[in-house]
């Protein structure tokens, strides 16, 4: 999916899809836990661009920084230098529910009856406001997140020990959520029962551990990948080792599909199945489906160009990079005025016209949200000479929005939900548009369609996400 900046609007494009965060923890006794951290979070730079956050427990205390932007923003090395300890927690967010203020940025401190803890979540809570109407009048809430709700339910539970604590808050909390927190001596994580989001651990060093949303940050920091943490599974590390418990409550696995079309990073390896190679075989399988009388390949840069490559292969087309994307683009720039604008300031993407005057021309990409990107890529494409645009999309088309932590759109604003397949091609100005088939989806992933989460290209969410949708996650804020 192109991350295009809207020229008209002069504000980054709406046509995105964005995800809610990257978590990672790290169990080091005698190592730098928070430069582990960090690089840690670096490298899941992608799932998060408004804040930042590190907490470290040195055995006695908790110390913590955050603050809003990108990770090399937020810290330095007088920073970094400060946080000293054995364990340590970080997270990078996109806010789905609650306002981008430095106040929602994780991770949380919070106090329990055990002592305080560090606290950072990946998703987004279905049955935010009846947990939050279950805490006592006398409990603040300083964020205006659904983190912050789950964080107090857990400090608040009954437990002997951390584990019991967070069990009993997976009885009551709904909707997605992938947590690391630590004590001044521990790390916890833990998933919920359908496993929406992703969340990894490994090795590090002799003795060590590592958790994180997603591999390529273990492999960032020489961490060896055990295993994914299982929907419903909590694991605690500490000095006496790794234990892990599974609540008993028993759902049907959800992993999100678009952590394979888009969220996750092509080097991740999620759930067995390496990321890169799943969007290769989407785009051989949507070569299959949907082959074009056309000269050269290219796909939009970056999710799609495994997928593109994977098309090339399949087809016997040669694949050439169409468009060089600005990768420096961050959430806040100066805009271009109108008069930039109307002499083509071009900001995100600019086309190689070699490879692409008088071709006819495949472009790939992963998936159309509103449709408002697509027609200028089109256009960008025709105005550098290329004699036919033929449009190919490595997911079927999105015909319902996310109520589970991905701030995409409302069905209103879905263009798949309101027009045909003919309809936006006309719309986006393509001589042919073709959409991978849920089918050759499940079978470029190898997973089954009761393992996966696909609510928005079925409509069909996981069971307990049938009932009401209390939470509109795309807001105004976002
Ligand atoms: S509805 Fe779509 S974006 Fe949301 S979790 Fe399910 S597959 Fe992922």
């Amino acid at each position: 999916m192109a991350r295009a900046y809207d020229e008209e609007a002069g504000q980054p494009a709406g046509d995105v899809l964005h995800e809610a965060c990257g978590i990672t923890a790290v169990y080091a006794p005698g190592d730098d836990v928070a430069r582990l951290v960090y690089f840690g979070l670096y490298a899941l730079q992608h799932r998060g661009q408004e804040s930042a956050g590190i907490a470290v427990g040195n055995g006695r205390t908790l110390d913590s920084h955050r603050e809003m932007g990108l990770i090399t923003g937020v810290f330095d090395e007088e920073i970094l230098g400060r946080l000293r300890g054995d364990v340590a927690i970080g997270h990078t967010r996109y806010s789905t529910t609650g306002s981008s203020i430095v106040v929602n940025a994780q991770p949380f401190v919070e106090d329990s009856d055990l002592g305080p803890f560090a606290f950072g979540h990946n998703g987004n809570l279905t049955n935010a406001d009846e947990l939050a109407a279950t805490l006592p009048d006398n409990v603040r809430l300083s964020a205006t997140s659904d983190s912050e709700i789950l964080a107090k339910v857990i400090a608040r539970a009954k437990g002997k020990t951390f584990a019991e604590k967070i069990q009993v808050a997976m009885r009551v909390a709904e909707g997605a959520y992938s947590v690391v927190m630590c004590t001044p001596d521990a790390i916890y994580a833990f998933r919920d029962p359908w496993g929406v989001r992703p969340l990894c651990i490994g090795t590090y060093g002799e003795a060590g551990y590592m958790v994180a949303s997603e591999s390529c940050a273990l492999a960032t920091v020489g961490a060896h990948y055990l295993r994914e943490i299982a929907a419903g599974e909590v694991v605690a590390i500490d000095a006496n080792g790794v234990r892990t418990e599974h609540t008993e409550i028993v759902k049907t696995p959800a992993l999100c599909m678009f952590e394979y079309i888009y969220f996750a990073r092509p080097d991740s390896v999620l759930s067995g199945r390496s990321i890169y190679m799943a969007r290769y075989e989407m785009g051989r399988a949507l070569a299959r489906q949907h082959p074009a009388d056309a000269d050269v390949v290219m796909a939009i840069p970056d999710s799609a160009i495994p997928g593109g490559i994977g098309y090339a292969a399949e087809s016997g087309l040669p694949y050439v990079e169409g468009l060089i994307k600005n990768r420096y683009i961050g959430r806040t720039f100066i805009s271009p005025d109108q008069n930039m604008r109307s002499q083509g300031v071009r900001l995100k993407f600019n086309p190689v016209v070699e490879n692409l005057r008088g071709q006819r021309v495949v472009v790939v990409d992963d998936s159309i949200v509103r449709g408002t990107t697509t027609p200028r890529i089109v256009k960008l494409l025709r105005d550098a000479g290329a004699r036919e645009v033929h449009v190919r999309i490595t997911s079927p088309p999105i015909i319902d929005p996310c109520y589970l932590g991905v701030d995409m759109a409302t069905h209103k604003e879905l263009i798949a939900a309101n027009f045909t397949i003919e309809e936006i091609r006309v719309t986006i100005g393509a001589d042919t548009l073709g959409f991978l088939s849920k089918e050759g989806l499940l079978g470029a992933v190898s997973r089954e369609r009761g393992e996966m989460c696909l609510g928005c290209l079925t409509g069909d969410y996981p069971e307990t996400y049938a009932g009401p949708r209390p939470l509109a996650v795309t807001s105004s804020e976002n």
